[in-house]
Parts: structure tokens; C-alpha cells; sequence
């Protein structure tokens, strides 16, 4: 597997500070996983941010805080962590770690394509979802009202940008308008954290936009 489109490093930096919601760290977690290269860099970033915690001057807590962390260790865990999806009814790609989440069902979102949620145990302001696209599909022009990040697990698919297959890693946001190809031969399947929605764009994206759930 050859990784050629990695996270920037201002997404990368705001995965080490720890600023990113719980979508976009699955996001950038299911690329470092299989990415060396950006492991080394968000370890160093990580070395970083600890000097300077380092350096800061120690600030007073509640005379109860140390009790009250050990208290949370007996706590169960969300029974939503609990439910790993079936092995066989995964893409075999999917981290280990995003498989203990809960998983809904295929849904139609357009001709050829289909979204399955993950279910996060705390929902924030980012839906993250498994996105399968037949052989050969053609998405319609789209940008996005808000950041979306892309995982390819499986297979691959063409856009302005270049090509991404498995390991890649694409930032869309409002700026960047893209009409992705999938490769010919396999699904592709990709797991997606979006905030907002999409924007379709040109008459067939105007004719589309009610069909198209995402
Ligand atoms: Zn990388």
C-alpha cells in the first residue's frame, strides 16, 4: 500500500493538541494507523505540546479532583462500545478500535451508492459513515458547506485532486469543488467524517438534490 495524500499539517497539529471532535479523531486515527509517516509527525507534534506543558506553571485543582478521576474507572462502559459489528459484516480493513462502535444499516444515498453510520458513543457535530460505491460510479460536482475528511479502505477513485486508493487520505471543505470517479473493478469503500452537507452543483445536481442523502 503506497500512501500518497496524507493529512496537512495544520489537521495533523490539530489532531496532537487534541482540539479535533470525536469524528474527525476517528478520521485522522483510522489514517495513522496505517500511515508511518504521519505516526512519526504526530508523535513529534505530541513530544512538543508535552514540553510545553512542561514549561507552564502548575495550576491549583480541587482538593477532590484525583478522587473523583479514580471514581470514573468503576464507571461501565457506554453499552454502545459494547456491541462490536460481526467480523464478516465489516470491511476486513476497518480498524479494530472503529469495529466496537455500533453500526446501522446500508441506505440508499444515489444511484450506485450506499452509506452505512456509525453510531459515536458521544454524537458531536461530525457524522461519520462507511460510503460504498459501485464500480466505475461517477459522483455528481460537489463541494461541502463544512470540513469533510476521507478514508479510502478499499479500492479507489479519481477526483480533480488526483487518485486516492487505499490508505489515502482527502480533505474537502467549501473551497474545493470535486467530481470523484470510482476506479473500475471493485467497490470502493471509504470511511467519511462530515460536518454540514453537501452542495451539488449544475442542473443534474439540482435535479438530484432531493435523492441524495448523505
Ligand atoms: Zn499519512
Amino acid at each position: 500500500m503506497t500512501i500518497e495524500h496524507h493529512p496537512d499539517e495544520a489537521t495533523l497539529a490539530a489532531h496532537a493538541a487534541g482540539v479535533l471532535d470525536l469524528g474527525q479523531r476517528v478520521a485522522l486515527a483510522t489514517h495513522l494507523r496505517g500511515c508511518p509517516r504521519c505516526r512519526e509527525w504526530a508523535r513529534a507534534m505530541e513530544g512538543l505540546g508535552g514540553e510545553i506543558v512542561d514549561n507552564c506553571s502548575p495550576a491549583s485543582m480541587p482538593d477532590d479532583a484525583l478522587d473523583r478521576t479514580l471514581a470514573r474507572l468503576d464507571e461501565p462502559a457506554p453499552a454502545r462500545l459494547l456491541r462490536p459489528v460481526e467480523a464478516a459484516d465489516a470491511p476486513r480493513e476497518l480498524p479494530d478500535f472503529v469495529r466496537r462502535y455500533a453500526f446501522g444499516g446500508w441506505r440508499f444515498v444515489a444511484p450506485r451508492v450506499k452509506m452505512r453510520p456509525i453510531h459515536l458513543p458521544a454524537p458531536g457535530p461530525t457524522r461519520v459513515f462507511l460510503l460504498k460505491s459501485a464500480p466505475n460510479s461517477r459522483l455528481l460536482q460537489h463541494a461541502h458547506t463544512a470540513l469533510e475528511m476521507t478514508c479510502v479502505l478499499r479500492g479507489g477513485f479519481s477526483h480533480e485532486g488526483g487518485h486516492y486508493g487505499p490508505g489515502d487520505f482527502d480533505l474537502g471543505d467549501e473551497t474545493v469543488m470535486h467530481e470523484p470517479h470510482v476506479d473500475d473493478g471493485e467497490d470502493c469503500i471509504c470511511l467519511v467524517a462530515m460536518q454540514g452537507d453537501l452542495r451539488l452543483k449544475g442542473f443534474w445536481g439540482l435535479i438530484a438534490r432531493p435523492f441524495v442523502r448523505l
